[in-house]
C-alpha cells in the first residue's frame, strides 16, 4: 500500500463519518469517555475496535506482543492508571487471539536476541514443558489470556484504583472472526 492510498482512505473515512453525522468530529474533540480499556496483542489482524465495530472514543487501547500484563512495564502501568483514574472505564478486556506469533515464538524457543527480553516475559505464563505431553498453540494462547486476567487483578494499579472494575478475558479467532469470551 502506498502513502497516497493511506491518504485516500483517510479522506474516505472522513467523508463517510460526516455523511452519517456532520458534527461527529466537533463532539470528538471535546474529549473521550471510553467504556472499555482493552489490552490486545499488537498483531495486525486483531485490531480491537475493528473486530467489534466500535466507533472512535469507545475503547482506550494498550497493545503489546501477546497481550502481556507486566507489572514493571511503565507504559502499560500508565495506560491502566489513566484508564481507571481519569477515564473511569467500566470494563477491562484482555484479548488474546489464535495463531499468535508471540505465543509461538515463546513456546518454540525463538532465539533472536532482540526478542528475548519480551519473550522471557511471555514464557512466565506458560505451563512447565515437562509437565504436559501435548498442547496446541491456541490452547496456550487461551491459557495466556486467563493468566493475564489474574495478573491484572493483582496489579498494584488495579488494586489501588480498580474499584472492582470488571475484568474479562477474550480470545479472538483469526480463522473465523469470532470473539470468544473466556471469563
Ligand atoms: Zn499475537
Amino acid at each position: 500500500m502506498q502513502d497516497s492510498e493511506l491518504r485516500k482512505n483517510n479522506e474516505e473515512f472522513i467523508r463517510k463519518i460526516k455523511e452519517q453525522d456532520p458534527f461527529f468530529f466537533d463532539e470528538l474533540k471535546k474529549g473521550q469517555t471510553p467504556e472499555f480499556f482493552v489490552l490486545s496483542c499488537s498483531d495486525s489482524r486483531v485490531s480491537p475496535s475493528i473486530i467489534t465495530q466500535m466507533p472512535l472514543g469507545q475503547m482506550f487501547v494498550h497493545r503489546n506482543i501477546a497481550n502481556q500484563v507486566v507489572t514493571e512495564d511503565e507504559s502499560f502501568s500508565a495506560s491502566l492508571y489513566f484508564a481507571l483514574e481519569h477515564l473511569k472505564v467500566k470494563k477491562i478486556i484482555i484479548k488474546g487471539h489464535t495463531e499468535c506469533g508471540g505465543i509461538k515464538a515463546a513456546w518454540l524457543d525463538n532465539d533472536e536476541e532482540e526478542l528475548q527480553g519480551w519473550i522471557s516475559k511471555i514464557r512466565k505464563s506458560f505451563p512447565n514443558k515437562h509437565d504436559i505431553k501435548e498442547i496446541s498453540l491456541d490452547e496456550l494462547a487461551k491459557n495466556n489470556v486467563l493468566k493475564q486476567v489474574k495478573h491484572l487483578k493483582q496489579h498494584p494499579i488495579y488494586k489501588a484504583y480498580g474499584n472492582d472494575v470488571e475484568v474479562r478475558g477474550c480470545l479472538f479467532h483469526v480463522e473465523s472472526g469470532e470473539l470468544e469470551r473466556l471469563t
